[in-house]
């Protein structure tokens, strides 16, 4: 997903490759992901999940004929959950943050009250449906296609209007075009988009798609309900395994403001339409299919999956704690029990201020440069195993994830190369292993 070494192609890269990351596999993305995620859909809901008919003559016509158009009360269902996120976003109390120095030199405030958001937008979507009866609380999925081909169009021109106003009403000095018109819709013309005094990142990656998930896959367990008069301990298992994820990530919000999504990505295409169209479909595509697909797994194994993966949430929390802890601390801490081993990482913003940063080689940093994102992929597992393995498309989003953080972890390897230059040298040679000891 990032985009330095995107937007900023390092020395070593040719002509081709630069090409490539700037412009053809842009344009492919562009191009091939809005439709993408209708025949993810498409194939799940009428297809049974399965490939092979999805590439079959029968499978495109059929998810053809069913090509969801996008609805006013899709619409609807977007604006009310956004007023909704954005009003508790400013109203609910909460610590101010001060996220990373940019590369421009500036410092970007953010409201942490994504905890008490989480709980009283669970609070609201349940009391108010399954409770009052105001709507039903399968809403979500009763209207899923309509709602997923509404996002895919209205980010599409949301992102076109954020490239403007980046290029031309940028809300800080970390924005501007390289000059590649696809280069820049892609990845964007801002780092920190305001919108009346509004951090776009916060509400659309944190509020409106973060939440939205954790809401998604709710409704779906309220519409295996409806339909089959009960929850099965699969769509248990998925839906707490991954609620208990987001409450990680709201209970953990300002670390996310130190990540690459927030601190080096732009908010182009890449992250902007990825939040409110990509995330809401594959992220949530396993736990679509248990909908009309129970799985009545043996308890044992049920209690198992949910112990695994929340040590597994646990193990990614820690070593994202860890480096942060370290670095909050400047040091004066302990990381499994020892005193941290530091690496003094020194680096200069645009502004030609020099700064200085802690880099942690010992605890999880220590076994890999990257190895947090080993559990992240272990937890995914967990909860779409409940899917079982007649077929692979249900397992989707685990095959992207490995590809993107695959991919991520060669990219912040080398942003951080060009950041840091011989002090990131030196923690590659105490770290030798990217990912994975003996693997990656
Ligand atoms: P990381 O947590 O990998 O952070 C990378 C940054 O941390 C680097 O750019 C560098 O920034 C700093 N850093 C790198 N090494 C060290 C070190 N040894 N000590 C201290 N700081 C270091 O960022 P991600 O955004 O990739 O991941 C954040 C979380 O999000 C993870 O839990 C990940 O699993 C999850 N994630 C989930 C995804 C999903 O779709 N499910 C996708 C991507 C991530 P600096 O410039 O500050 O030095």
């Amino acid at each position: 997903m990032t985009t330095t070494t995107l937007g900023q192609a390092p020395a070593r890269d040719g002509f081709f490759a630069t090409t490539f990351r700037t412009s053809v596999f842009p344009l492919f993305l562009l191009l091939v992901t809005p439709p993408l995620v209708i025949a993810l859909w498409g194939t799940i809901v009428f297809l049974d999940g399965s490939l092979l008919r999805m590439l079959s003559a029968e499978g495109v016509t059929t998810i053809v004929q069913n090509l969801p158009a996008p609805s006013l009360p899709a619409l609807g269902i977007i604006f009310a959950f956004l007023a909704f996120e954005l009003v508790l976003m400013l109203a609910l109390p909460g610590k101010k943050f001060l996220g990373p120095i940019t590369p421009a030199g500036n410092r970007p405030e953010y409201k942490l009250n994504g905890v008490a958001a989480y709980f009283v937008t669970h609070a609201a979507f349940i009391g108010l449906s399954a409770g009052l009866g105001w709507f039903s609380p399968a809403i979500v999925y009763d209207h899923l296609g309509a709602i997923l081909s509404t996002l895919c169009l209205f980010a599409l021109a949301f992102c076109l209007f954020l490239y403007f106003k980046g290029a031309y009403f940028p809300s800080s000095s970390d924005a501007g075009k390289t000059g590649n018109p696809v280069f820049d819709y892609f990845w964007g013309t801002e780092l920190h988009p305001r919108l009346f005094g509004v951090g776009l990142k916060q509400l659309l990656n944190c509020r409106f798609s973060m939440m939205g998930w954790s809401v998604m896959v709710v409704s779906y367990a309220f519409k295996e309900l409806e339909l089959y008069g009960t929850v099965s301990n699969g769509m248990l298992v998925a839906v707490a395994l991954q609620n208990v994820y987001l409450f990680k990530f709201f209970y953990w919000e300002s670390g996310y403001f130190t990540s690459l999504d927030i601190m080096h990505d732009r908010f182009g295409y890449y992250i902007c339409w990825g939040v409110m169209a990509w995330v809401p479909c594959v992220y949530t595509l396993s736990t679509m299919f248990l909908v009309t697909h129970p799985s009545h797994m043996a308890w044992p194994l049920a209690l198992a999956l949910f112990v695994f993966g929340v040590f597994a949430i646990w193990v990614n929390y820690d070593a994202d704690a860890q480096r942060q802890r370290v670095r909050a601390t400047n040091g004066k801490t302990t990381v499994w029990g020892k005193a941290p081993l530091l690496i003094k990482a020194r680096y200069t913003t645009g502004d030609g201020k020099q700064h200085e940063n802690l880099l942690l080689a010992n605890g999880w940093w220590g076994i890999a440069r990257h190895f947090h994102y080993v559990p992240e992929l272990t937890l995914a597992a967990c909860w779409i195993a409940p899917v079982g393995f007649a077929h692979a498309l249900p397992w989707f989003y685990l095959f992207f994830l490995t590809i993107l953080l695959v991919d991520r972890a060669g990219r912040d390897d080398l942003r951080c190369e060009k950041k840091y230059g011989r002090d990131w040298q030196t923690y590659k040679e105490t770290v030798r292993w990217r990912m994975l000891p003996f693997v990656y």
